[in-house]
């Protein structure tokens, strides 16, 4: 994924009140070095991102990407994003956004080692082409998180349901899935609790309710998935966020992997069990994911 534009942002306090933070951005060359070697965000993944889907230069569901970047900050004892500068920040970067799909990154670190602020940036790239994985779907297999569902209650400093940028764990997860023959992986907790993909949601279709495991259940709070519940609510379907057991996936009437970039994926396959796909319901959810919303 080349990237084709950078932003710095100098980061300003969650209160500070400013109508224009032009002047907190520095557009800078996106193949050049920009980053002190001291960086804690490379040097220990101490920090946390967004990945927000762009089409046709449209940031989508900016309004939950940032109650999100600032859930996370939460999490991790970073100070609070002003969100009006990151939207600026976003609009900013959207206008680098040509025709079809592109992601933005936001990317807010702890800053260099003992420096005196965070650093913060935003990225604009082409987007992968996910067409396949919207038609076609992906296989997935079951990986344990290596966790039980207390972890995220008893163990608040794992940062459960934080996005950090220490996503190693959830490459490795993906690398072990396409050792195993499938295309992606789904978490389940260690006493059998379905969590979440390394980089998505989970919607199962069960009868005429549609259901995703509860975020609280350390997992993230997805924004596609937020959309998918708004959208499948508006056609009079009924929506529930419940902990659902891991065996309840490879049992699903129809399910999906949504996330902001590859949007819906139709799951087509648990563990080598055949799973049924709603090819309509899918190209309706995609079709939907493709509008400008916010
Ligand atoms: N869960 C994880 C671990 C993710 O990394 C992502 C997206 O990257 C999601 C869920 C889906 O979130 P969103 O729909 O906001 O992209």
């Amino acid at each position: 994924m080349t990237t084709r534009f950078a932003l710095l942002i100098d980061p300003a306090s969650a209160d500070e009140l400013r109508d224009d933070f032009a002047a907190t951005f520095t557009p800078t060359d996106p193949s050049a070095p920009a980053l002190s070697v001291g960086e804690l965000s490379t040097q220990r993944g101490d920090g946390i991102f967004e990945s927000i889907g762009v089409v046709d230069g449209h940031a989508q569901e900016v309004g939950p990407h940032l109650e999100r970047l600032a859930h996370s900050a939460q999490l991790c004892d970073l100070p609070e994003p002003n969100p009006v500068q990151w939207r600026q920040a976003i609009d900013r970067a959207a206008r680098e956004c040509p025709t079809g799909e592109s992601v933005i990154k936001l990317i807010l670190s702890r800053g260099v080692e003992h420096g005196p602020t965070p650093t913060a940036w935003a990225t604009v790239s082409a987007a992968a082409d996910f067409s396949l994985a919207r038609t076609e779907g992906v296989t997935v297999v079951t990986l344990d998180r290596g966790m039980d569902s207390g972890a995220p209650a008893r163990a608040p400093w794992l940062l459960l349901g934080a996005k950090t940028l220490s996503y190693a764990v959830n490459m490795a997860a993906i690398r072990e899935a396409h050792k195993r023959g499938a295309d992606d992986a789904v978490f389940v907790t260690s006493d059998g609790v379905l969590l979440e993909a390394p980089t998505a949601s989970v919607v199962l279709r069960m009868g005429d309710r549609f259901v995703t495991p509860e975020p609280g259940a350390g997992i993230l709070h997805g924004t596609t998935q937020i959309s998918v519940f708004a959208f499948l609510e508006s056609q009079g379907h009924s929506v529930a966020y419940e902990q659902l057991p891991a065996t309840a996936l490879a049992e699903a009437d129809a399910a999906w992997l949504v996330s902001s970039v590859r949007l819906a994926a139709p799951i087509t396959a648990v563990d080598g069990t055949e799973l049924p796909v709603d090819d309509a319901l899918t190209a309706d959810l995609n079709r939907y994911l493709l509008t400008p919303r916010d």
